[in-house]
């Protein structure tokens, strides 16, 4: 097993997109399998050795990074080891290492007439990472988040045990686990808070008669090392046709995207003014007099391709869109369509935000369907107060969307941080949440806070303790380390 302990070499591993600094550990271990992976553990464990488990960097909440001990990193873990499809070829699941990128998942799984269905936005995410933060994508509004769709993992704790958890074997009985795996009892209760009903990643899953899988699954490393994940792989029956209106005012964008919910597209993404003055660097097409966008999909038979624009064309008038402006995107590849336009728009904000040199402000934030004007409303008379430049775009569809701040000066990036509080206030006050879909990780715990409050958060650390007795993983990710002792 590869270990690396130079720093300039390991430096790497030091980052996500949070921007967040000051990261640093001895040394970082590459296992190549799962029992030296159990290894690293049981001996870091032996040694009280904090761990770091490490994805591919593209978190936002500053997970990966290490405040000392060592990191596990994935990157070696990154075989496919099986495809198994029914007889009938109508159903299959696909075995994993952590480590494999969801665009590896997505290949394997077009080449054999299937598709990944939570399709996250970052490709280039690996799979186990993805599962700790239970991510979502677009089509989340249609198809659900990453949970729904795993079958069984192997978790490594540590101690180095391994625990196989299928979906379906062990259910808590309404908020009390007891249960035995490898020859020991596990017996706890499970935290008294209520999830909010919206898409929804934030702290520990919890629900009466819960499954065990779902609480590994989001817990961001706090509780164990996802060694393997069998994931459950859709047909593909239809195509899909991805198109992109343009408005001239952004309240319509917003009002369109209200309107077609109950008509079911597969995703719907709301582009902002500032948002779409941003993308025009990349793709000057954008008409000039736009000030919002709709990206949304539709699936559509071979051959009925024509239809899919007649079905759309009533209510895109209704907004005053030229349908002469609109662009559509047929796609038989489920990967492709306009997957890039909407990619571009982290990718563009994360390089705003770096180049500011302040950490990153930026919104993960679901409100109930009853709220999402209210919750639009209250970001855009915040912002126009306070004159910061900001961006909005995101997951309209689930009431998600993603509010970054951009502060100019170390003045802003203090009063930029007072209103993204009020923002999440708001949010709970609602019956939000804090994050749908990027987890809480080392940036978000005071908002975590907001949410279910101290002695919810205690509740999850005593969660902890039961799977990892020393609190040696990912400590400072989810709940603050000072709550641990
Ligand atoms: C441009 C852009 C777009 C994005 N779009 C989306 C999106 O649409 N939806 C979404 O949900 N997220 C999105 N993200 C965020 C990010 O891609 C996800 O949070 C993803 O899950 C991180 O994967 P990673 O491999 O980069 O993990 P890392 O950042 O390396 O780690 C993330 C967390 O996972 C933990 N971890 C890593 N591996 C394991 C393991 N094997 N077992 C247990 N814990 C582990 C780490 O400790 C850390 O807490 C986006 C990010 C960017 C930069």
């Amino acid at each position: 097993m590869l270990i690396k302990r130079d720093q300039e070499t390991i430096k790497g591993y030091f980052e996500d997109t949070s921007s967040l600094s000051g990261g640093f550990a001895d040394a970082v271990y590459l296992p190549e399998n799962a029992q030296e992976t159990a290894a690293v553990l049981k001996e870091a464990g032996e040694k009280k050795t904090p761990v770091t488990f490490s994805g591919n960097g593209t978190g936002t909440t500053g997970g990966r990074i290490p405040f000392g001990g060592i990191v596990l990193a994935t990157d070696k873990l990154n075989r496919i080891l099986d495809l198994k499809i029914s007889h009938d070829k109508k159903n299959a699941t696909l075995v994993t290492q952590p480590g494999v990128t969801l665009e590896e998942i997505e290949a394997t799984a077009q080449k054999n007439g299937f598709f990944y269905a939570p399709d996250p936005t970052e490709q280039t995410a690996f799979i186990g990472a993805t599962l700790s933060t239970n991510a979502s994508g677009s089509r989340t509004f249609t198809f659900g988040p990453s949970r729904h769709y795993v079958k069984r993992i192997k978790v490594i704790l540590s101690n180095g045990e391994i625990l196989d958890t299928p979906r379906g074997r062990v259910f808590a009985k309404d908020r009390e686990f007891n249960f035995e795996k490898n020859g020991k009892r596990y017996q706890f209760s499970l935290p008294s808070y209520q999830m909010p009903h919206v898409k929804h990643s934030a702290g520990y899953f919890v629900e009466p008669n819960m499954d065990l899988i779902d609480l590994f699954i989001g817990s961001e490393g706090t509780l164990g090392f996802i060694a393997e994940a069998e994931l459950v792989l859709m047909k593909k029956e239809k195509n899909i046709m991805g198109l992109v209106a343009f408005f001239q005012k952004e309240i319509d964008a917003f009002n369109f995207a209200q309107e077609i919910k109950p008509l079911k597209p597969l995703a719907i993404e709301f582009f902002g003014e500032t948002s779409l003055e941003l993308l025009r660097n990349k793709y000057p097409k954008i008409p000039s007099y736009a000030t919002g966008a709709i990206f949304f999909e539709d699936l559509f038979a071979p051959g009925e391709e024509e239809k899919v624009l007649e079905k759309w064309s009533g209510l895109l008038s209704k907004y005053n869109v030229n349908l002469d402006d609109v662009w559509m995107n047929e796609s038989s590849d489920v990967t492709k369509s306009f997957k890039e336009f909407r990619h571009e728009m982290p990718e563009l904000i994360n390089e705003v935000i770096k180049q500011s040199g302040f950490s990153k402000i930026s919104g993960d934030i679901a409100v109930p369907d009853s709220k999402a004007r209210e919750m639009y409303q209250f970001y855009k008379e915040k912002v126009a107060e306070s004159n910061f430049y900001y961006v909005l775009f995101g997951h309209i569809s689930q009431n998600h969307l993603h509010i970054n701040l951009v502060p100019k000066s170390a003045d802003e990036w203090k009063l930029a941080k007072e209103l993204y509080m009020k923002f999440i206030r708001k949010a709970v006050s609602m019956g939000g949440t804090v994050s749908a879909e990027h987890g809480i990780g080392k940036l978000k715990k005071i908002y975590l806070l907001e949410l279910y409050g101290e002695k919810g958060v205690r509740e999850m650390a005593a969660v902890k303790k039961v799977f990892d007795p020393a609190c040696m993983l990912g400590i400072d990710n989810v709940i603050k380390k000072d709550m641990l002792l």
